[in-house]
């Protein structure tokens, strides 16, 4: 058998195994194939390979698909864990921080002193302003530095007392705040026995702004 002739079968042969060669090449190949051993092997060697790669591509096919599952379900745990860990973080910020009470809001019209005859002055809260879950009180420096807010605060020359409220900070984004039906009456001080202290104010530590509720007159 010539070695021309096995080129051009070989050529040919896979054509041929698939059926897919015109007649005269087809009738050409099989009388080669008919006297020649070495390119019968190679076509049986091509239909072998040819009946496997079914399997092997549904396999390939099976292996894909299980990793895009795998995948997927991975994806899907890890965008719930994030969900749950931001749901979770978002509700301790907002009801285990505090933030100051918005002053026009909560403060102004709710909140006030009254100085009593002997003067004794007292922190009289109503409404919204009762449902802060904090309060700290604040003494002024006669440098307008607060106790509790500036280092340098000087207790020899505090010559004003200042409260600032607090809430969870749900309650400052909530569209309603809850009404309070009673009023709260604090005991501050008597102005006589604190001749220094010359003001009562809300003080807003975020803004550092003071909103002046007593002036001694
Ligand atoms: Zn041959």
């Amino acid at each position: 058998m010539s070695k021309r002739s096995c080129d051009m079968a070989a050529d040919l042969l896979p054509l041929y195994a698939e059926n897919m060669c015109s007649e005269e090449s087809r009738a050409f190949v099989a009388e080669h194939l008919a006297e020649c051993d070495a390119c019968r092997q190679k076509l049986q060697k091509m239909n072998t390979a040819v009946s496997v790669r079914p399997d092997d591509d549904i396999t390939t096919i099976k292996r894909i698909k299980k990793r895009i599952r795998i995948e997927k379900l991975v994806i899907a745990g890890v965008a719930a864990a994030v969900c749950l860990l931001g749901g979770w973080f978002t509700m301790f910020f907002l009801t285990s921080t505090a933030c100051d009470m918005d002053y026009d809001k909560s403060i102004a019209g709710h909140i006030r002193v009254e100085e009593e005859e002997d003067g004794d002055l007292w922190l009289v809260r109503e409404d919204t302003a009762t449902a802060a879950d904090t309060c700290f009180p604040t003494i002024r420096d006669g440098q307008g530095r607060h106790m509790g807010y500036d280092k340098d605060f000087d207790k020899e020359t505090k010559n004003g007392y200042g409260i600032t409220f607090q809430w969870a900070r749900f309650k400052a984004i909530a569209p309603l705040t809850i009404p309070m039906p009673t009023e709260e009456r604090t005991f501050l001080f008597n102005k006589n026995e604190k001749p220094a202290m010359q003001e009562v104010f809300y003080y807003d530590a975020n803004s550092k702004t003071e909103y002046t509720l007593w002036e001694r007159s």
